[in-house]
C-alpha cells in the first residue's frame, strides 16, 4: 500500500491514441514511440506497451539499459533502438536481447563488434550522423571512415547497417534555416551511405516537432517523444488539441492541511507572500522533492505554479518548498483536508496543464513531466 498523497494518473488510452494520431500524422513513415527516461516520467513499460498497442513499431531509448529492461519486462512487439551509451556499456546484452544499436563514434562501432563476435550474433546499427545538433553523432568528416568499417564488419558477418539517422536543433521553429540544412546534409548522408551498398532499412530524422509539421522530413520511420505523451512540442503553434493530442499524466494531490490565518500572515520560506487579509491556507503535500520547480513560486506580485481545486484554479502562493506548497484558499474557502488537487493534467474543464507549469516556471514541458520525482507513484488507467 503506498499511502503517498499525491499520484501521476496516467491515462494509457490518451497514449495510444496519441501515437495514433502521431501515425496519422505520417501516414508513410513507420512510428518510433520515445520512451527514454522513464518514457518522459510517465513510466517505461506500461507506456511502451500501449505505444505498441497504438500502432507503434519501434521503441526508442537512450540508455542500453532502458532498452534491455524494456526486452526483460517481455516487450517484444516493437523493434528497439538504444543510441546513447558510453565506453563499456552492456552491448553484448543488448545484442542478446535483441536490440538495435546506434553508432555515433568509432570506438562504438568496435565495441559493438566485439559484443556481436562475442555474443556469435549479428548486431543491427544504425549510423547516427551529427548534421548540425553540435551533439552525439558522427560528424559528416568522420562518417565515410566508419561507414567503410561498419560495411567491412558487415561482410564479416558482424553486424547488420540497417538504419541512418539523425537528430534536428530547431524542429520547434519549422520554417528556420538550420532545420532546411540540417535536412540537406541528412540527405548528402543518406546518398552517401546507400552509394556505398548499404541497403537501409530506416532513415530517421524526424522528432515530435517535425512530425508534426514537417512531412518532407519524415522519411521512413518518425521518432516522436513529447507527442506521444500529448503534449505540444510547438506550444506557441498550437496546444496538443490542434494535434490531436492529449496529455496523459494528471498530477493529482490531497490537501495535507487547511488553516485559517490572520491579514498579514507570511507564507513558506522567505514569507515572498504575505496574506493580504484574513484567509485559509491549504497545504499540497507535493514540492521539488518530486520535480515541481522552484522557479514557479509565488511571490508578492505574481501567483506560482497553477492547480485547480474545489473547480477553481489558483496559483502557488509563496516558495516552492522540497516537499510542499501552499495555497491561499481565500476567506471563504470550503476545502478540507484530503480534498483533491489537480496540479496538472489535460486541461479540459480549464485545468492547469504541463505545459501552463513550462510557462510559469521558465522551462518547457519536457522537464516537468521527465523530473516528477521517483517516489510519486504512477498509477495506470
Ligand atoms: N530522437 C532523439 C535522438 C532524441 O534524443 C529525442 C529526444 O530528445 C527524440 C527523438 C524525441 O524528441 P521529442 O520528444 O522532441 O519528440
Amino acid at each position: 500500500m503506498n499511502d503517498f498523497p499525491a499520484r501521476a494518473v496516467v491515462d494509457l488510452a490518451a497514449l495510444r491514441g496519441n501515437v495514433r494520431s502521431l501515425a496519422a500524422h505520417a501516414p508513410t513513415a513507420q512510428v518510433m514511440a520515445v520512451v527514454k527516461a522513464d518514457a518522459y516520467g510517465h513510466g517505461l513499460v506500461p507506456s511502451a506497451l500501449a505505444a505498441v498497442d497504438g500502432g507503434a513499431t519501434w521503441l526508442g531509448t537512450a540508455q542500453v539499459s532502458e532498452a534491455i529492461h524494456l526486452r526483460r519486462a517481455g516487450v517484444t512487439g516493437a523493434r528497439v533502438l538504444a543510441w546513447l551509451y558510453a565506453p563499456g556499456a552492456p552491448l553484448r546484452a543488448a545484442i542478446e536481447a535483441d536490440v538495435d544499436l546506434a553508432v555515433a563514434a568509432r570506438w562504438a562501432l568496435d565495441e559493438v563488434v566485439a559484443a556481436a563476435r562475442e555474443a556469435g550474433r549479428t548486431a543491427r546499427v544504425h549510423l547516427k550522423v551529427d548534421t548540425g545538433l553540435g551533439r552525439n553523432g558522427l560528424t559528416p568528416a568522420q562518417l565515410p571512415d566508419v561507414l567503410a568499417a561498419a560495411l567491412a564488419a558487415q561482410a564479416e558477418g558482424a553486424l547488420r547497417v540497417v538504419g541512418l539517422f539523425s537528430h534536428l536543433a530547431l524542429a520547434d521553429d519549422p520554417g528556420h534555416a538550420t532545420v532546411a540544412a540540417q535536412a540537406e546534409e541528412f540527405a548528402r548522408a543518406v546518398a552517401l551511405v546507400e552509394g556505398a551498398g548499404a541497403r537501409l532499412e530506416v532513415r530517421h530524422l524526424a522528432n515530435s516537432a517535425a512530425t508534426l509539421t514537417s512531412p518532407a522530413l519524415h522519411w521512413d520511420l518518425v521518432r516522436p517523444g513529447l507527442a506521444v505523451y500529448g503534449l505540444s512540442p510547438v506550444p506557441q503553434l498550437g496546444g496538443p488539441e490542434r494535434y490531436g493530442l492529449v496529455p496523459a499524466m494528471t498530477l493529482e494531490a490531497e490537501l495535507a492541511t487547511v488553516k485559517p490565518v490572520p491579514a498579514g500572515s507570511g507564507v513558506s520560506y522567505g514569507h515572498a507572500y504575505v496574506v493580504p487579509g484574513d484567509t485559509v491556507l491549504g497545504v499540497v503535500p507535493l514540492g521539488y522533492g518530486d520535480g515541481i520547480p522552484r522557479h514557479a513560486s509565488g511571490t508578492a506580485d505574481r501567483w506560482g505554479g497553477p492547480v485547480q481545486v474545489g473547480g477553481r484554479r489558483l496559483g502557488v502562493a509563496g516558495r516552492v518548498c522540497m516537499d510542499q506548497v501552499v495555497l491561499d484558499l481565500g476567506p471563504d474557502a470550503r476545502e478540507a483536508a484530503g480534498d483533491r488537487v489537480v496540479l496538472w493534467g489535460d486541461g479540459r474543464d480549464g485545468g492547469p496543464t504541463a505545459q501552463d507549469w513550462a510557462d510559469v516556471a521558465g522551462t518547457i514541458s519536457y522537464e516537468l513531466v521527465t523530473r516528477l520525482g521517483a517516489r510519486v507513484p504512477r498509477t495506470y488507467v
